[in-house]
């Protein structure tokens, strides 16, 4: 990571990540989450590795974040079995079990679309088996969450989603979307809109061990 920073610039932007993302975590335990701070990427895989015990099943219900630390392949090589739908090859019939698969799992492993100043989780999801799997599980829930993806409040957490995170999204899968043409929420009444479930997480569940890693870089969209 300090090969990385070869910009002077880069010290001052990495010390207010640090400044912000300690006081979001700060917040997010306040409301019930477990939750560290982390600099880099590199610090967040170790963190997912720690979080998860060898052996256990892992659901990783769409995220980018997830893939981009590298997660996916460093849990699949030390044995932990992994679901995830974003397989190609899988068929729509499989697809649906994947997804009952994904949130049965022994952990979830995801992001959140926005994390609050003060320690609030919010996501929107067009199937809905993202959020539900956030809403309610026995499962413990590990969310990663990038530096990029901090909003002030509730209001401007959801504009983010809609106008940060759904556009690339969409693009991504190819979702004919307002969003997709213009790169910004045109808070469509599209048959093809994929903002439709929208979860608030408050505080953290009743009874469920949820964990919450900031990273200093952006990540995800
Ligand atoms: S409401 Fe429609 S235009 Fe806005 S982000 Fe969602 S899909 Fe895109």
């Amino acid at each position: 990571m300090k090969e990385k920073n070869l910009s002077p610039f880069q010290p001052a932007m990495t010390e207010k990540n640090r400044l912000l993302g300690e006081a979001v975590v700060k917040a997010l335990s306040e409301n019930g989450f477990s939750a560290k701070y982390v600099e880099t990427r590199e610090e967040a895989l170790m963190e997912v590795l720690e979080l998860i015990p060898e052996g256990v099943s892992v659901g990783i219900p769409g995220s980018v974040t997830i893939r981009e630390i590298g997660a996916l392949e460093k849990l699949q090589e030390r044995g932990n079995k992994i679901y995830h739908h974003w397989d190609p090859t899988l068929t729509p019939e499989s697809k649906n079990q994947r997804l009952t698969d994904e949130n049965n799992s022994d952990y979830i492993l995801t992001s959140s679309n926005a994390v609050t100043h003060d320690g609030m989780l919010v996501n929107i999801d067009g199937v809905g088996n993202r959020v539900s799997a956030m809403a309610w599980g026995n499962n413990p829930i590990v969310y990663v969450v990038g530096i990029n993806k901090v909003a002030k409040d509730l209001q401007s957490a959801i504009q983010r989603v809609r106008d940060e995170a759904t556009p690339p999204n969409a693009l991504r899968l190819s979702i004919d979307t307002p969003c997709s043409k213009t790169g910004h929420c045109m808070d469509c009444k599209s048959p093809s809109r994929v903002c439709r479930a929208l979860l608030i997480l408050e505080r953290a569940t009743m009874g469920r061990k949820s964990h919450v890693v900031i990273v200093g870089e952006d990540l995800g969209y």
